[in-house]
């Protein structure tokens, strides 16, 4: 129903392999420094002096990681950039190039690549990084996207999931929930359209919701803002399956446990009517819904008025002795146990 239009189907044989690498790379340019060779040889070359380097990479495969049905290539090929550099920017790095690998089947036109391109290309200069290599290959059915993200930081400035202690508050950044009642629109919106292919959606009350989930944006602005206020956290990660589950990855991985308080976490306006909406439970959308990709990390205590008023994060509970374990405080005062309910691309075998 959002699908682009597609006047023109140029089959991907007339290019060749060859042929269709060149014609989708040919407008990426390298602009940044440590850029030394980009697409064109063996293996890119990349120099960041004395700095240490960050990598991380992604897989979007169709089918379990998005639908076509309601996610238009371009949004696609931007999303796939954000997912990965929001791993950058959760080792509190500067991200600066991406390697970006498909696997197509030849149901897609050249001109859904070119589509899928140009988002890459648009995010790639939003956020200032080069597309330096990749692979491209066949697919039998659905189409696999794998984007490697590479960045940089100081040593002393990485911050990794284990660094949290006792007494550290748990800050996160944006508002959360958001990208899944996207998706849970947009999932309603395709089974009208099912039903009633005339059916224009009106959709324009759920822009923000359906803008998290289709066109996210990593939160390159942090890292940045952290150093500018001082702030070093003592752990970060970034929330790509959901609240619950990453304080969880965090405390597991330093040996701490947390309380997280249900009143303070943030919640856009849009959402709050949203879940009424759909009788969702915002909290446990904030908790469990997942492809926010904001920041969650902790910082020590005496960093609390750095941060304080600042409107781009909140403080959402501390972080506690491992032996006390891992608790939400609801509204009611009621201490529930956290569980990662995250949303899992692995099916359950039971
Ligand atoms: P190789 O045979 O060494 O794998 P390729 O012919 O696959 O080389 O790729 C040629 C160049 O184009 C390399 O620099 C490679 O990184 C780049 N490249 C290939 N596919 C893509 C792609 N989908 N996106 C960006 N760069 C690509
Ligand atoms: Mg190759």
């Amino acid at each position: 129903m959002f699908e682009n239009s597609q006047e023109q189907r140029t089959n991907l044989s007339e290019l060749g392999e060859f042929g269709l690498i060149d014609h989708l790379t040919k407008q990426l340019e390298s602009k940044q420094e440590s850029t030394i060779k980009g697409i064109g040889d063996d293996a890119a070359v990349i120099d960041f002096k004395h700095k240490q380097t960050l990598v991380s990479t992604d897989f979007l495969v169709e089918g379990v990681h998005f639908d076509l049905a309601y996610m238009p290539l371009k949004h696609l090929g931007y999303k796939a950039v954000m997912v990965n550099l929001s791993d950058i920017y959760a080792m509190n790095g500067t991200a600066s190039q991406v390697t970006v690998s498909i696997a197509v089947s030849n149901r897609f036109p050249v001109e859904a690549l070119e589509e899928l391109y140009a988002g890459i290309q648009l995010a790639a200069k939003m956020y200032q990084v080069d597309v330096v290599g990749g692979d491209t290959t066949s697919s039998t059915s659905g189409l696999i996207i794998s984007v490697t993200a590479i960045g940089y930081a100081e040593e002393k400035e990485v911050v990794y999931r284990s660094g949290a202690k006792a007494n550290d508050l748990l800050v996160v950044t944006g508002d959360l929930g958001a990208a899944y009642m996207g998706l849970q629109i947009l999932e309603r919106e395709k089974q009208v359209f099912k039903a009633n292919p005339n059916a224009q959606p009106d959709l324009d009350q759920y822009t923000y919701l359906i803008e998290r989930q289709l066109k996210p944006e990593a939160r390159k602005d942090i890292p940045p803002l952290l150093k500018a206020l001082d702030v070093k956290p003592t752990s970060m990660i970034d929330i790509s399956d959901g609240l619950s589950s990453e304080i969880i990855h965090l405390c597991k991985n330093s040996k701490v446990g947390a309380n997280l308080f249900e009143e303070k976490i943030p919640l856009d306006p849009a959402l709050i009517s949203v879940c009424e909406e759909f009788e969702l439970d915002s909290t446990t959308v904030a908790l469990s819904g997942g492809e926010d990709y904001e920041l969650l990390f902790t910082i020590d205590q005496g960093d609390y008025d750095k941060i304080k008023g600042n409107p781009n994060l909140t403080v959402i509970g501390h972080i506690a002795e491992e032996k006390e374990g891992m608790h939400l405080i609801t509204r009611a005062n009621q201490k529930l146990p956290l569980i990662a309910r995250g949303w899992n691309s692995m099916p359950k075998e039971d």
